[in-house]
């Protein structure tokens, strides 16, 4: 039996008098001027040359992007709005990431929070400050699944899980735009890149993806269903190609799948230039067939291609586009321009806005960077330090005082001066107290150069513990930038080898923009604290954990292999019909020499590397330790269209008052399609004193157990599922439920009263 469920409806339903606005203004504009709503165009740093202006005052051009001042921003409007035949003011777009001057931690980073409101607060605070330069529009959130962390761009995305994808997608776009986009302040999200670009092979960049339809549906496009639900202004495509058609002509996902199915009417963009990339694909013959397609396919705007400004006129002037179709395009633009109120008001006065990188922006940054950090490893308590009782501190590493490196990718206007960094941070903690011994040891963290070695072997053996900063670069996550070997780069590895010789206790301080393969060193340090690149605040974050002001809350949003072959690993895999399991894995070293060729009891695993990553998604250790237990379900069966309530009691079973990320998981162990061993299916960030217990209950509706299946419809399947309760994905606390069908129900109901008959 398979239950057909309506998609539910966007957000706010547009009016009818915005519609008859967005009409009465494309029932006078040009074919010309049309065509230039569809075209965004890069900004020239602060100049605006002649050739710009005359095209704005032609309506030629309907949005910039990468300009950002202001004075030349509201120029822009100016001649725009003032100068143009139709007065249509401009979308001003940026890549505000993870904020703008003040920088958040890596969206990854506020993943690893799980928690909305961090999320939702970034990017208030990000588009506070980005709209005091005229900012109205940004390119965010990346809603991209990332399960390859080769892929530099990982750092971008809300990890590999849909539903906290899509859970803190929606709360991004919340922040961005508020409740009300007209508002100033208040600016249009992008959910991007639509659809797939994640899993490009091999995690490199910009490649190619083949995703069937079914995965596609079930694991790739749930946030950016998220993102719409949550009224996301705009979407972005994706650069990559999606099972032969590249993602920017392709028709299921832009206007079946986007318009026809989730009824979304803001506007789609491409991503830089590719719209004539579909001729470099291989898909068009030239830069008009690429027009064209993408058109055609319910592509919106060309973003810097060019492609519709040269050939969209044309186009429908010989018929290759209609005229409908050239309007619905416009209509998409202009509507996102009316809620944007900018043709009431399209100027900016930076005076209206709070200051840049005042104290509650740089508070909420520290708390975002406090959130986000995730405790992998602490053995015996490496942590927290007792500055009390320490007398000397190695602090070592490339990345322990540098305040651009731990702002991470895309930060165009993100401002290192206002960085505090941990060795900053460390000092001010723990005053005179602590003899503080600092040594770069390498130049960055890529150098293979040991000179520096010596020194910071010396001062590890002469300190009562190693705090270690390493990790990677900004430069080596984010777009373009993926590494095929995931491992500490450089000599690092060699440098914690070195100093594990001195018997110091080594904690890791790991910053970086993507899950590392940790294999070769984690036995060598007694604790890890994975900050990643933590932004602006990093340093007092970090210095608050190290020291257990706050105890670590963060919880991975993303699989940490134990080596980078075992890509891609995460935790919502399909069973296999031969899954492994403790006894039936064989390391390379335990086969006997000439061993037989023999399959028989043969399971999924790597001879040298398992089956299971070095930290699954969900993890993060906290300075107090919690237990879970008596799961219960609030019924045994559940009707389809109706709610269960499951529950834990969470004890907090340590010494002090810390906050726990309770996670449910959810498996359909028969269905008529494969499905995950688990899926994330609810969490909740709860703080618990020393003692102290807590139940904590999740409503589950039939709806979120709901999947696309065979014929692609979404739908909840009757029987037994299975539900797990705890701190991680590998939660062993279980209890089950059966959903089933009301037809079931009303059968077994009428068999009970004939029998009571
Ligand atoms: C990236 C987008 C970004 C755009 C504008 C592209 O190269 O893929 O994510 O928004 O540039 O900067």
């Amino acid at each position: 039996m398979h239950h057909h469920r309506e998609p539910a409806s966007k957000g706010p339903p547009a009016t009818e008098a915005l519609e008859s606005r967005v009409q009465g203004i494309l029932s006078r504009m040009t074919l010309a001027e049309k065509v230039g709503q569809l075209t965004l165009v890069n900004g020239h740093g602060g100049h605006i040359p002649e050739e710009l202006k005359t095209a704005l005052r032609e309506g030629r051009v309907g949005s910039v992007l990468n300009e950002v001042d202001v004075g030349t921003v509201n120029e822009l409007q100016r001649i725009a709005v003032q100068e143009s035949r139709l007065g249509i003011p401009l979308l001003v777009g940026r890549d505000v990431i993870h904020g703008f001057k003040t920088v958040f931690p890596l969206p990854l980073g506020q993943a690893a929070s799980w928690n909305p409101e961090v999320v939702r607060r970034g990017a208030r605070v990000g588009a506070l400050e980005a709209a005091s330069a005229g900012i109205n529009w940004t390119f965010a959130p990346m809603v991209d699944i990332g399960r390859d962390p080769r892929w530099g761009r990982v750092a971008e995305c809300l990890g590999e899980d849909p539903y906290l994808s899509g859970v803190l997608a929606a709360a991004m776009v919340r922040g961005f735009q508020g409740e009300d986009l007209s508002r100033k302040g208040h600016i249009a999200a992008c959910a991007k890149h639509f659809a797939g670009y994640g899993a490009s092979e091999a995690g490199r960049d910009y490649n190619t993806t083949n995703i069937p339809e079914i995965e596609l549906r079930n694991v790739h496009l749930p946030p950016f269903k998220a993102a719409v639900d949550a009224g996301v202004a705009t979407l972005m495509t994706s650069f990559s190609d999606l099972n032969g058609v590249p993602a920017s002509a392709n028709a299921l996902l832009l206007t079946r799948i986007l318009r026809e199915e989730w009824g979304f009417d803001g506007f789609v963009v491409s991503d830089w230039e590719s719209i004539p990339q579909l001729a470099v694909h291989g898909l068009t013959a030239d830069a008009r067939e690429s027009a064209r397609e993408a058109a055609n396919a319910g592509l919106d705007v060309d973003m810097a291609g060019h492609a519709y400004a040269d050939h969209l006129e044309s186009l429908v002037a010989e018929g290759g586009v209609t005229p409908e179709r050239l309007d619905a395009l416009v209509a998409n633009v202009l509507r996102i321009k009316f809620r944007l109120g900018l043709f009431e008001d399209p100027f900016t006065n930076p005076a209206d806005f709070p200051a840049i990188a005042n104290e509650e922006h740089l508070r909420a940054a520290r708390q975002a960077a406090l959130e986000s950090a995730v405790l992998l490893k602490n053995e015996e308590r490496t942590l927290p330090l007792d500055g009390a009782s320490l007398a000397s501190l190695a602090v070592i590493g490339p990345l322990a005082d540098d305040g651009y490196e731990q702002l991470g990718t895309w930060v165009f206007d993100g401002d290192p001066t206002y960085s505090r960094t941990p060795l900053q941070a460390i000092r001010e903690a723990v005053g005179d107290s602590v003899d503080i011994q600092y040594v770069r040891a390498l130049e960055t963290s890529r150098s293979r150069n040991r000179e520096g070695f010596a020194e910071a072997k010396a001062a590890a053996a002469h300190a009562d513990a190693v705090l270690l900063f390493l990790g990677e670069e900004a430069i080596l996550s984010g777009e373009a930038h993926c590494r095929a070997d995931i491992r500490l780069p450089g000599a690092q590895e060699a440098l914690i080898h070195e100093l594990a010789e001195t018997g110091t206790p080594l904690i890791l301080v790991l910053m970086a923009g993507r899950p590392l393969a940790l294999e070769g060193v984690a036995h060598q340090v007694g604790a890890i604290l994975c900050g990643w690149h933590g932004g602006t605040m990093a340093g007092p974050a970090l210095a608050d954990l190290l020291f257990g002001v706050e105890s670590p809350s963060g919880k991975l949003p993303a699989t940490f292999p134990r080596v980078t072959g075992q890509i891609p690993i995460y935790y919502a895999h399909k069973n296999t019909g031969k899954p492994s399991t403790p006894g039936s894995f064989v390391h390379i070293d335990d086969i006997p020499p000439g061993a037989p060729q023999h399959s028989v009891g043969g399971t999924s695993f790597h001879l040298d590397a398992g089956y299971t990553p070095l930290f699954p998604f969900g993890h993060g250790l906290s300075y107090a330790t919690f237990e879970y237990a008596n799961i219960r379900t609030s019924r045994e069966t559940v009707e389809i269209g109706e709610s269960i309530a499951i529950s834990a009691d969470v004890t907090n079973t340590g010494d002090r008052e810390a906050e726990e990320v309770v996670q449910l998981y959810v498996r359909d162990p028969v269905a008529t399609v494969t499905r995950p061993v688990r899926e994330l299916k609810g969490f909740r960030k709860v703080r618990i004193g020393a003692g102290e217990t807590l139940a904590v209950t999740f409503e589950l509706h039939t709806d979120d157990l709901a999947f696309h299946g065979r014929d692609m419809r979404l739908a909840s399947e009757p029987g037994l599922f299975h539900a797990w309760i705890g701190g991680s994905s590998e939660a062993s606390l279980r209890t089950e439920f059966e959903v089933v069908s009301p037809a079931t129900r009303r059968e077994s109901d009428l068999q009970h009263s004939s029998e009571d008959v």
